[in-house]
């Protein structure tokens, strides 16, 4: 029989003096502190798991597309195409749920084709919003082929799993936004002799994780090293959407389809069609064929079997833009103004005005909130400090001012 005084806890070493409770069994002894901590790791092991079945509702591709409809404006063609792929997507991992089936369905990853500022990333934000799956962009210019400065194309993974709170299971059910796809396009429609670390070779690699791979990737992102630990993430059920602006590709769908591009509005040509026709968005015409042309591979075409096109925004879609989505951008400044007890009201010609600034910079939406936050920022930073004034009334000739003064600004700086 050990002394009192000797008497260790077997786990941490603290001596029987110094603790509040020692429990001895035959020929260990346990501390009250470790009994606690053995305690707290018994309650986290027997935590039923999460999510080991697929445990999503399917949303019918009519919800999914109304539910766009709060935050999206126009793109009715991009919104159904995209609503049906994900279903399909959905009802695909339901099937693998089974197992038991013969027919098996097909990845749907997306691409979509569109100026810039006209709502790509935005649609593929709002569906992993619906689907309460993790949701991550990338960015496909920062990719290079493994062992090259830049990026390594696994590192998108370890932004889902990130965005996944380092849940695998959710993250290999997740969908990933690979935005600027057109820009790893490779330099010549053949094959290329010299290595192309940053173009075709990034598409060689982003072609194993839209197939559906095993992949390890580093948890917290950045470069592989040896001695790193590192998670398996099976690519297969991830859904991939790739968006790109394929910026003078309407040149050549419009010489494809025989017509002159955007930029000869007005002018009556040889083989007579009228403005309209070629006014008309060349995008929506656009086929794998012209995508291989603009120089991406046809194996990674081939991986992204929806291919849909998004409209232009026209001056009327960005006049809506501003007010109608759920969070539109003039509702937003409401609020902040609501909440310093002040109604901001914006005229008509206020917003047609911002409308054409928008317009000037070619930006599609992207450039409206800029635009709001110059107009705004003067009076944001003088009505907190004004309790006396309810009332704020954002017309064109105080916006006239706001926009004389940025010009007088850049003069000045530009005289400096
Ligand atoms: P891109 O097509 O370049 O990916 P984004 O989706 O990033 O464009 O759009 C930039 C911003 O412009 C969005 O965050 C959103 O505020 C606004 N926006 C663009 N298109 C639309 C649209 N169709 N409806 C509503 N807002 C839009």
């Amino acid at each position: 029989m050990l002394k009192s005084n000797t008497i260790t806890c077997s786990f941490c070493g603290a001596g029987k003096s110094s603790v509040n409770l020692m429990v001895s069994g035959t020929d260990a002894h346990i501390c009250d502190g470790c009994i606690v901590q053995a305690h707290e790791i018994l309650l986290q092991e027997n935590q039923p798991k999460k999510h080991t079945k697929p445990n999503f509702s399917l949303i019918k591709p009519t919800e999914m597309k109304r539910y766009l409809d709060q935050y999206i404006i126009g793109q009715d063609k991009a919104k159904r195409v995209i609503s049906v792929a994900v279903y399909n997507h959905y009802k695909r991992l339901m099937q693998k749920a089974k197992e038991d089936e013969e027919i098996s369905i097909e990845k749907s990853n997306i691409i979509l084709a569109g100026e810039t500022g006209t709502g790509k990333t935005l649609i593929a934000k709002t569906m992993a919003k619906i689907l309460q799956v993790p949701f991550c962009i990338a960015d496909a210019t920062v990719l290079t082929e493994a062992g090259y400065v830049g990026e390594d194309v696994e590192t998108v993974l370890s932004r889902l799993l990130q965005a996944a709170d380092f849940d695998v299971e959710l993250a290999e059910r997740g969908i990933v936004y690979i935005d600027e796809i057109d820009k790893i396009a490779r330099k010549s429609e053949n094959p290329s002799i010299t290595r192309d670390v940053s173009g075709e070779g990034v598409q060689q690699a982003l072609l194993k994780l839209l197939e559906g791979t095993i992949v390890n990737v580093p948890p917290q992102g950045g470069r592989k090293h040896p001695d790193q630990r590192l998670i398996s993430i099976n690519t297969e059920n991830i859904l991939f959407i790739c968006g790109g602006a394929f910026e003078g590709l309407e040149r050549k769908i419009a010489s494809r389809l025989n017509t002159r591009p955007l930029g000869f509005v007005g002018q009556q040509h040889a083989i007579g069609q009228s403005a309209e026709m070629i006014k008309e968005n060349l995008f929506q015409h656009i086929t794998p064929q012209d995508l291989k042309s603009y120089g991406l591979i046809p194996e990674l075409i081939g991986r992204l079997p929806v291919l849909c096109s998004l409209d232009p925004l026209d001056r009327k879609a960005l006049k809506s833009i501003l007010t109608e989505p759920k969070n539109a951008i003039i509702k937003q400044y409401k609020k902040l103004f609501e909440m310093e007890k002040i109604k901001l009201q914006v005229t008509d010609d206020a917003l047609e005005m911002i409308v054409d600034r928008a317009m000037e910079l070619k930006v599609g939406a992207r450039g409206l909130r800029s635009i709001c936050e110059s107009i705004m920022t003067d009076a944001m930073y003088e009505m907190p400090s004004r309790p006396e004034v309810k009332e704020f009334i954002l017309d064109k000739p105080y916006i006239e001012r706001q926009f004389t003064q940025e010009r007088l600004i850049i003069n000045h700086l530009r005289a400096a």
